[in-house]
């Protein structure tokens, strides 16, 4: 890439974030943030999405928009990964983590301000390509794994919190026990064909979950694995 390239995709971040800041404030009554934490408004200035773009989109990698990223999946909304990002109150040292990887930008974003990251895919073409690009571009501390994520991953568990990026039914049983107590979740729950909830969980020292609807959403559908 030379380098009018990148400040091009540099000047084209900075317009997202005023873009995303933007959509914060008019959805401010419903999700109870009116701007973006500093972490995450520092993350989304910094995380390269046109690198986890389909080759040839990026001159549209900045739009606040999602993309297709093949196998019928999407790069989510900006707006949505930030706002994902923020419900979860992410700190740094923290053990997150997200199911869908799809193209590794949420990832990303998470990477950019937690301590480490588990992403299951349940795609592998998508998995490996995503596990590949969040290498080359430095994020050492995700670890992505092939597989079903209605699961959750026991073996690492529990996570401090849980973002996941596609609708589900109702919210996975397994997931919530693999939170840690105080942990929080962002889950879209809905079918594909019907209105979606962006939830946010809160789990209780006692086990119990606080749940409370925070936005209307669209995702591509969390698929039951084998
Ligand atoms: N977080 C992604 C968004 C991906 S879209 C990004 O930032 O680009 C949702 C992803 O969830 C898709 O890649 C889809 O293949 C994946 N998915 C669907 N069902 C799944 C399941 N049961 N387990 C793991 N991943 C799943």
């Amino acid at each position: 890439m030379s380098a009018a390239d990148a400040q091009d995709h540099a000047g084209a971040r900075a317009r997202l974030v005023f873009e995303v800041d933007a959509m914060y404030s008019a959805t401010r009554a419903e999700t109870g943030f009116s701007a973006m934490s500093p972490a995450v408004r520092a993350a989304l200035g910094k995380v390269e999405r046109h690198r986890f773009v389909p080759s040839g989109e990026e001159a549209v990698a900045y739009r606040n928009h999602p993309l297709p990223i093949g196998s019928g999946q999407t790069i989510s909304q900006p707006y949505i990964v930030a706002l994902s990002t923020d419900l979860i109150l992410p700190q740094a040292g923290q053990r997150v983590l997200e199911i869908g990887t799809g193209s590794g930008y949420q990832a990303a974003m998470l990477a950019e301000i937690v301590g480490r990251v588990y992403s299951i895919e349940l795609i592998e073409s998508l998995g490996k390509a995503a596990a590949a690009k969040l290498a080359a571009t430095g994020y050492s501390n995700v670890e992505v794994r092939i597989g079903d994520g209605y699961k959750g991953w026991p073996e690492q568990a529990p996570f401090d919190s849980i973002v996941v990026t596609a609708a589900a039914p109702k919210v996975p049983e397994a997931l919530v026990e693999q939170l840690k107590p105080g942990g929080r979740m962002v889950i879209p729950v809905g079918g594909s064909q019907e209105a979606q909830q962006l939830l946010l969980i809160v789990k209780r020292a006692d086990g119990s979950v606080e749940r409370k609807n925070v936005l209307a959403v669209r995702f591509v559908p969390l698929v039951p694995g084998k």
